[in-house]
């Protein structure tokens, strides 16, 4: 496949974390990825958006955006939220790092991203949301000739 893209908007609710998970799933199939690939971005996307329905939104609620292109073998996938937003994302992004201990939280979130993606890249406004974009080549489409 040479380019493909498209945009997924859901609301903010736990439930759907596991749809947000499968759509982009889904999207990236024709990429032959293999399960390993495909595990790790599941994994990435549902760290991504449970953090925008726990951290982002919480009992507010809200919409939250998926924007991912396919271009060659490289996966691109956006997650943005318009909730709370991050005061400090280097802090944020630290590994045991969570501002909800109390909850159960083991702020392995970012680094689980960081560690199954290629690339991770966190905007965040205070009072107007976050985004998260990640990249990842899926290497296994290189060996489809
Ligand atoms: P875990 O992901 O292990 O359950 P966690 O969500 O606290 O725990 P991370 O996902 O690494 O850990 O996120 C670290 C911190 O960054 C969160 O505790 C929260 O304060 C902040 N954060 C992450 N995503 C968002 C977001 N979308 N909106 C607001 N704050 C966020
Ligand atoms: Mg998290």
């Amino acid at each position: 496949m040479e380019q493909n893209e498209m945009t997924f908007e859901f609301d903010s609710r736990s439930e759907n974390e596991g749809l947000a998970r499968t759509v982009v799933a889904a999207f990236i199939t024709p990429l032959d990825p293999t399960l390993e690939e495909l595990a790790d971005v599941k994994t990435a996307v549902s760290e991504a958006v449970t953090n925008a329905v726990i951290h982002g939104y919480g009992d507010e609620g809200g919409k939250i955006r998926i924007h991912s292109r396919i271009d060659g073998n490289v996966v691109w996938i956006e997650i943005k939220d318009d909730g709370v937003g991050i005061e400090d994302v280097a802090r944020a992004m630290e590994p045991l790092y969570t501002t909800k201990a109390d909850m159960e939280r083991s702020g392995m979130g970012f680094a689980f991203m960081e560690a199954f993606m290629d690339e991770l890249e966190v905007d965040s406004a205070l009072g107007k949301g976050t985004r998260v974009r990640m990249k990842k080549t899926i290497y296994s489409a290189l060996n489809m000739s």
